[in-house]
């Protein structure tokens, strides 16, 4: 298989509307995810965290750290295409919960 390069990935993920941003009503309160490749969700605070493996070991290494799903947020971001959902308050807790088994079942994985 040819090995695809991470702008590859990073195109994918915004064509693909994977790139997605959680607004929770009435609040305003905005969450962003992108669906990775095991069909997990990835979390973004303000675009400078992410939940992958990528993210972590860049972490170690450097001050600044990314990954492509941080990539695909920014330009997803900047160029508006990602699909956005409107979530009540009131299924905050149950996002969260769901959200932190998806990514707790990802790093189990590896
Ligand atoms: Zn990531």
């Amino acid at each position: 298989m040819k090995k695809r390069s991470s702008n590859d990935l990073i195109n994918d993920l915004i064509d693909e509307g994977r790139v997605k941003l959680h607004k929770f009503q009435p609040s305003g309160r905005e969450l962003w995810t992108v669906i990775g490749n095991y069909g997990d969700h990835l979390i973004f605070i303000d675009g400078d965290y992410c939940s992958c493996r990528g993210f972590y070991f860049s972490l170690m290494r450097q001050k600044s750290s990314s990954c492509y799903h941080l990539k695909a947020y920014k330009i997803a971001k900047q160029s508006k295409k990602y699909s956005s959902i409107e979530i009540s308050d009131y299924d905050y807790e149950t996002f969260f919960k769901l959200l932190t088994k998806s990514i707790k079942k990802q790093i189990e994985l590896d």
